[in-house]
């Protein structure tokens, strides 16, 4: 086994999202700086990655971010994406969810679900009973949470929102793991409802918000999601097809060991998803660290069933919709991919991007392609006027898996913490560490290269998320 580049001084594992936004902050802060990047697959981006075929543009992963955090909207100004993004603002564009069998127009934001004809008057009523529900401090599920301070009857559109988001199912999913920020400000407050207008007041008094405040955009590029590991990659030592087996820490840094070589560096970076990180630190050798409370978490697998359409299809327009579960409908919602961006699909057509399985129904991805179109097409057809059958169809089965942050997983959020406070020189961030989202990686990636340019050890500290909707 040879030694390689042991004039490293920061080596990153993972070349997705997260292990490439580090390496763009760190060497930002510190040019001239040596970082290596290790990745087992042969190509960089992870999870994110575009799907082109006959003129018609897919995702295979992550289809858009906000363009409401710092780090990410830093990250597309410094590499100049800012300039070829395509924006859909939420202001414009509208979201469906699916009850009783049709599609409803979500106001887009809570309050204006609350004053739709969506509830019902004694629900609404209900809602406002926050204002006297002591918080219960236990951790609980979101369902739990969100049915002890509003009543069932938001129950399906918060079951939406997860859906959206984590493809979970909010009877398992942690509401002080998935949203810390809206947790914290119901315990501090007494009542969720109280604290965001305490919020709001404050910020207004702070002049940080007017009334003509305006929602964010999504974000993506006319190539695609791809395009954004692919211009990150530009400047940076990345050696493919190279999966790293197991992790050392030595008294002057860190080794870590492929099949082929052995690399020696400062610093370390596990810039990968949870269940990819506890895989190697299970047997890292050198460790200061206590037992690990668990050995995986769930995650959540989903097929997408890109569907193009002649422009017989009338397809409402918006970002796309979202059925709970309690709809029981095949598939878990569909984006309306040409709306959002168009250029996804030939002149005269449309794409749909269905999303099938997730957390309750992973039975559903051992049916064959041709099943999952046409149930599919058959689901999407009772919602919207499809008359003619799909022109185009394509399943993409991503292997990455949404890690679940279930009820427990705090506590392996806190032995993450330690773990990095107790062995100087290593970081830990990426898929389903602070969040899920792309928002979250880069939020996360950037402060680990700002404690490694700083000379900084120790855990990270993690911001409060703010409220999104
Ligand atoms: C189906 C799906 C849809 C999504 N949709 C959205 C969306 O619409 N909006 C949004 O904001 N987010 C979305 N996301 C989430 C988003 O894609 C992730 O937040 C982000 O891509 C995670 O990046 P990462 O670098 O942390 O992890 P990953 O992308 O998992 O990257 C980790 C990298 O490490 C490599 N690796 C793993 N183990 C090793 C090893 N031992 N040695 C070397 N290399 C290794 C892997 O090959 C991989 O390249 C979606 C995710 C999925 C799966």
């Amino acid at each position: 086994m040879k030694i390689m580049g042991n004039n490293i001084d920061t080596l990153i594992i993972g070349s997705g999202l997260s292990g490439l936004t580090v390496a763009h902050f760190i060497q930002k802060y510190q040019p001239g700086t040596r970082i290596s990047i290790l990745e087992k697959s042969s190509s960089p981006g992870g999870a994110i990655k575009s799907f082109h075929q006959d003129g018609f543009l897919a995702e295979w992963g992550a289809h858009g971010f906000l363009d409401n955090v710092e780090a990410s909207t830093e990250l597309l100004a410094d590499t100049g994406l800012d300039k070829e993004a395509q924006k859909a603002p939420l202001d414009d564009f509208v979201r469906y969810v699916c009850l009783n069998g049709r599609l409803n127009l979500i106001p887009q934001n809570p309050k204006k679900i609350i004053q739709s004809n969506l509830v019902s008057l004694p629900a609404k009523l209900r809602v406002l009973a926050d204002l006297w529900k002591r918080p219960l401090p236990e951790e609980q599920t979101v369902a739990d949470w969100a049915a002890y301070r509003f009543g069932a009857s938001l129950l399906p559109f918060v079951d939406a929102v997860l859906t959206g988001t984590y493809a979970g199912d909010f009877n398992r999913l942690s509401i002080d793991a998935v949203f810390p920020g809206i947790r914290k400000i119901e315990l501090d407050n007494g009542s969720l409802i109280r604290g965001l207008m305490q919020k709001r007041k404050a910020a207004k008094a702070k002049k940080q918000e007017t009334s003509t405040r305006k929602l964010p955009a999504m974000i993506s590029f006319p190539q695609g999601m791809g395009r954004l590991p692919e211009a990150l990659v530009a400047d940076k030592n990345l050696v493919y097809s190279t999966e790293v087996t197991s992790i050392h820490k030595y008294a002057e840094g860190w080794e870590v060991k492929t099949p082929e070589n052995s690399y020696q560096a400062k610093s370390l970076v596990l810039a990968l998803s949870v269940n990819q990180a506890l895989a190697l630190l299970s047997n890292a050798e050198g460790l200061t660290a206590e037992d690990c409370p668990v050995s995986s978490i769930p995650e959540a697998r989903i097929a997408t069933i890109a569907l193009g359409f002649t422009k017989s299809a009338d397809i409402p327009f918006g970002f796309g919709y979202l059925a709970p579960e309690q709809e029981k409908r095949f598939a878990l919602g569909a984006l309306f991919s040409t709306h959002m961006f168009p250029g996804r699909a030939p002149a005269g057509h449309m794409l749909l991007e269905a999303l099938v399985g997730g957390r309750r129904h992973p039975e559903k991805l051992e049916l064959p392609d041709d099943v999952l179109i046409r149930e599919t097409y058959a689901d999407l057809k009772q919602l919207i006027h499809l008359p003619d059958p799909p022109v185009f169809s394509k399943v993409l089965r991503p292997k990455h898996g949404i890690p679940q942050l279930e009820i427990g997983y705090p506590k392996l959020l806190a032995w993450r913490n330690s773990l990095v406070n107790n062995n100087q020189g290593l970081y830990v961030c990426g898929f389903g560490w602070e969040g899920i989202g792309i928002n979250d990686m880069t939020k996360s990636a950037k402060k680990v290269a700002e404690s490694i340019a700083a000379g900084k050890t120790g855990a990270v500290e993690t911001e409060v998320k703010g409220v999104y909707f």
